[in-house]
C-alpha cells in the first residue's frame, strides 16, 4: 500500500475510456450517466493496465473494495471522478477526468 501506486493509478485512470458511446449506465441501478456526471468506477489490471470494469452514481457507490473478487496477480481500484465525451475521427467515448483514487489493493507477485 504506497503512496507511488497510488500515484500511478491515478495517472494511469486520467483520461481512461469506460465505454464506447455518450452514455454508460450505472452498474448499480441502471441509471444513465453522462459527460460531466461525478461517477466512482471499479478499474482493474487484469490486460496489464489499468481497465475500468464498472461504474457507479453518485448513491450507489461502493466506498470500500471488501468483498470485490480479485485474482493475486491483479491490482484493483476504487476512484471518484467525472466523465467527460472524447470525440476523435466520428468515434464517441467517454472516458474520466479529475481523477481520485479512494482505495487501491496492489498485485501481489
Ligand atoms: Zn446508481
Amino acid at each position: 500500500m504506497t503512496a507511488e501506486f497510488r500515484v500511478d493509478v491515478e495517472t494511469a485512470l486520467r483520461g481512461a475510456q469506460v465505454d464506447t458511446g455518450e452514455m454508460v449506465h450505472c452498474l448499480g441501478c441502471t441509471a444513465q450517466l453522462f459527460e460531466g456526471r461525478p461517477v466512482t468506477v471499479i478499474a482493474r489490471t487484469r490486460t496489464g493496465g489499468w481497465d475500468v470494469e464498472a461504474v457507479f452514481c453518485a448513491q450507489c457507490a461502493p466506498d470500500e473494495l471488501a468483498g470485490v473478487e480479485r485474482r493475486d496477480s491483479e491490482g484493483i481500484a476504487l476512484a471518484e471522478a467525472e466523465l467527460a465525451t472524447v470525440t476523435r475521427r466520428q468515434q464517441v467515448w467517454l472516458s474520466l477526468v479529475l481523477v481520485d483514487v479512494l482505495g487501491w489493493i496492489e498485485p501481489r507477485r
